[in-house]
């Protein structure tokens, strides 16, 4: 039997760990990208795609590559 808490359990589970940066509730993503990785340092020969780390605000939905870029407000919606 699930316990009557299972609900609340799944909601704090969801973003386990959203950062507060700012205004904003960020979470660490990852996505494979086509092509060869834009740093040469971790290109490898016959490359076809990479794993590139970006930073979604959970609120505002703003993904951008590193903190710094993020806008000062975060309009959650
Ligand atoms: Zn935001």
């Amino acid at each position: 039997m699930e316990s009557t808490n299972s609900i609340e359990e799944s909601l704090s589970n969801r973003h386990p760990d959203a950062e507060t940066v700012g205004n904003h509730l960020v979470i660490d993503k990852t996505q494979w990208c086509p092509g060869p990785h834009p740093d040469p340092h971790r290109r490898r020969e016959g490359q076809t795609e990479y794993l590139a780390r970006y930073l979604r605000c959970i609120q505002c939905g703003a993904e951008v590559l590193s903190e710094g870029d993020l806008p000062e407000e975060c309009d959650a919606r």
